[in-house]
């Protein structure tokens, strides 16, 4: 099934999920915040289980509680931010495995799933087995186009097979104990699941942990380099 851009160019993407929008770059990313999508207000109260919205209803924690920023949710609208993306697709592209630009099913073989991840090989030996990831996974069709034009990727990336799972979330932390007060402005933290600080999280993004990690040559994917 073709898609149909703002433009009207025709982009051939046979599993993609979603309409799929083009800006300078190509493809724009299923997970890129737009410019009309705006952070709504969300007024942070205490409750004695953690932070909570003072007019909160039940879109605004997912399943395991965990509170999540507000942003609207208007994709194709304004300009693409490419450096952000909108929390409640990327935590939908995390949850499912979900390609970041068609979110169609991300590429899966028996070494795992494909990644392009900014080549940061000397954080630690071995990198990036055990890393924190926040971008969404890709299929092979999105990757092979976002080798060649994201300009983030131009910096240095490496294609990963690895198998992951869902290791924890990050955005702004309001507290760090119950000893300590509530801080003035909320710190960018990235947390474990089952660490007692999540209750005073407002998450943008799920974390998903690398294993297994083999870099892959993406005109090959399937046989590690
Ligand atoms: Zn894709």
């Amino acid at each position: 099934m073709a898609h149909l851009s703002p433009d009207g160019s025709v982009l051939d993407l046979p599993h993609a999920a979603k309409p799929v929008f083009r800006g300078p770059h190509g493809p724009v990313p299923y997970v890129a915040r737009w410019s009309a999508e705006e952070v709504l207000a969300a007024p942070i109260v205490e409750t004695p289980r953690g932070i909570a919205y003072a007019d909160e209803s039940s879109v605004d924690r997912d399943r395991n509680g965990l509170l999540w920023s507000r942003v609207a949710s208007r994709p194709g609208v304004g300009e693409p931010i490419y450096r952000q993306m909108h929390p409640l697709r990327q935590r939908r592209a995390m949850r499912r495995l979900l390609c970041q630009v068609c979110a169609g099913p991300a590429d899966h073989n028996d070494h795992g799933t494909l990644w392009l991840l900014q080549d940061q090989h000397e954080l630690w030996p071995g990198w990036p087995e055990g890393a924190q990831n926040t971008h969404p996974p890709l299929c092979l069709r999105c990757a092979r186009i976002s080798a060649k034009s994201c300009p983030w990727l131009k910096q240095g990336f490496v294609a990963v097979r690895a198998q992951s799972f869902l290791s924890g979330a990050s955005g702004g932390l309001y507290r760090e104990s119950w000893f300590r007060p509530r801080l003035s402005k909320p710190q960018a933290r990235t947390l474990h699941i089952g660490d007692p600080r999540l209750r005073w999280l407002q998450a943008d993004q799920l974390v998903r942990e690398l294993v297994g990690c083999r870099f892959v040559e993406l005109e090959r994917p399937g046989h590690a380099t």
